[in-house]
């Protein structure tokens, strides 16, 4: 039997997610007040076994809206620097899945089968299980840009059309085409710059990336956040970049796939702005298949059930109450004792350290040093159990650790460079951090894309 012999699925999910976000404490919930209201976006991802609709459980829950510009990252690995809700929702899952991969090799219940010890190698995999995904508006990017038109919310300026097809230089310079060309020696001609305002600017040839909604009337083409033009730019691919890359990789990174199969979400439901042909075209029609990797195609559904802190939701409620986005991100691991409140990618009420990683009370459980922390302990134990010879000099950084899942690396390389040339790729002295968080580059060396390797 399968998931969908679940009567109502989609509102199903929805309501989990919506009542588990209820239940969580104030702390960090955005604020409704007379004459203001704080929006935010909820994303959870649900585990189903079989056709039981009393086995839909919240995995992970996480809402957000804001990324961290590029100047304010830092080398050591201690922050969240994509605060979107599908971001925070999916590193919670990760952590998740970390967990459940630690019970099972201790025999313990776990989501996972049992794994053979031996000289095979095998990784985990869930069997019976499926995983699906409830965001309460479409994803940024591709996904809502028809939305977005029809919505007249958003106007754009006849007079910057011209800069508008320009992407700022630091965003260039770290795609994954250019760092290719300059690789293979190649020499890279840049534009002169009309105007010392347009220095920032310049334009690759053929390249089909655009900043947040600029000229948002073209469709198919990977953006970075965030959306408005104004904002300092940001390394991070809009969500429905990701969510289109997660359908060929999976949903577990790089951290963990030495370690379990991948893990694709079967379904995918929205909740405002939902537009089936924009979805479906985000998140895997604009995939075109290759012999080198193959895009999963989740059901994607739409479902009534309202977020109270959705713009819509808001908007509907107090029509003449102005409306900000929330500043804060809720992240909620199940398994996990409490809810964390983050706020510019650190928990609530930490400051950022001056010199060298903060202290671990600081950090969030799912920035990125968290999690290679918990990924490379389980790496160990799950070494131990299956005999797998350790080269002690491939888990000395994040970079290297990533680097490990060879498998996992080829299919990125292909996706990367047959259908997502353009995708922003973090300079490596933001990935080269130990497992103490201590970094081997210099944070000012962070940005000029030297010494990369391709990812
Ligand atoms: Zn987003």
């Amino acid at each position: 039997m399968s998931w969908r012999a679940i009567d109502a699925f989609p509102d199903k999910v929805a309501t989990r997610c919506l009542s588990e976000f209820e239940r969580l404490p104030k702390q960090g919930k955005p604020i409704v007040a007379k004459e203001r209201a704080e929006w935010t976006i909820l994303a959870g991802i649900v585990q189903v076994s079989s056709s039981d609709e009393n086995s839909i459980k919240v995995v992970s829950l996480g809402t957000g809206v804001k990324c961290l510009p590029l100047t304010r990252i830092s080398v050591h690995g201690d922050d969240v620097r994509d605060s979107h809700a599908e971001v925070i929702a999916r590193r919670g899952f990760i952590s998740y899945l970390a967990k459940q991969a630690k019970a099972a090799l201790q025999n313990e219940e776990s989501i996972f089968c049992k794994v053979e010890g031996g000289e095979g190698r095998h990784r985990l995999k869930v069997e019976n299980i499926t995983f699906h995904m409830y965001i309460s508006q479409a994803p940024c990017g591709d996904a809502s840009m028809t939305s977005l038109a029809e919505s007249g919310d958003y106007k754009e300026d006849d007079t910057s059309s011209t800069r508008a097809r320009k992407v700022p230089s630091i965003i260039v310079d770290n795609t994954f085409r250019r760092k290719k060309r300059k690789l293979d020696g190649d020499q890279v001609a840049e534009e002169s710059p009309a105007s010392p305002k347009d220095e920032l600017y310049i334009q690759e040839k053929d390249s089909l990336l655009r900043r947040g909604r600029e000229s948002f009337a073209e469709l198919g083409i990977l953006r970075t956040k965030p959306g408005r033009a104004d904002s300092d730019p940001s390394l991070s691919m809009s969500c429905s970049d990701k969510l289109a890359r997660w359908n060929v990789l999976g949903l577990q990174s790089a951290l963990l796939a030495s370690i379990i199969e991948p893990i694709f979400l079967s379904s995918i439901v929205i909740g405002d702005w939902h537009d089936e042909e924009s979805m479906k075209r985000a998140l895997y029609g604009r995939l075109e298949e290759t012999e080198a990797f193959h895009a999963h195609t989740p059901d994607i559904y739409a479902t009534k059930m309202q977020c109270p802190v959705s713009q819509t939701c808001l908007q509907q409620l107090y029509p003449s109450v102005q409306l900000m986005p929330s500043n804060n991100a809720i992240s909620c691991v199940r398994g996990c004792e409490k809810a964390e409140v983050l706020v510019n990618g650190r928990k609530q009420g930490s400051a950022k350290t001056l010199k060298g990683p903060s202290p671990p009370k600081t950090r969030s459980r799912i920035c990125s040093l968290s999690l290679f922390q918990q990924c490379r302990d389980l790496y160990y134990q799950y070494a131990r159990a299956t005999s797998t010879a350790i080269e002690e000099s491939s888990l000395g950084t994040y970079y290297d650790f990533k680097m490990l899942a060879r498998e996992y690396q080829g299919v990125k390389q292909a996706l990367l460079s047959e259908r997502f040339s353009d995708w922003v790729c973090k300079p490596q002295a933001y990935e080269a951090f130990d497992s103490e968080g201590n970094a081997s580059l210099d944070q000012t060396n962070g940005n000029d894309g030297k010494n990369d390797e391709l990812p």
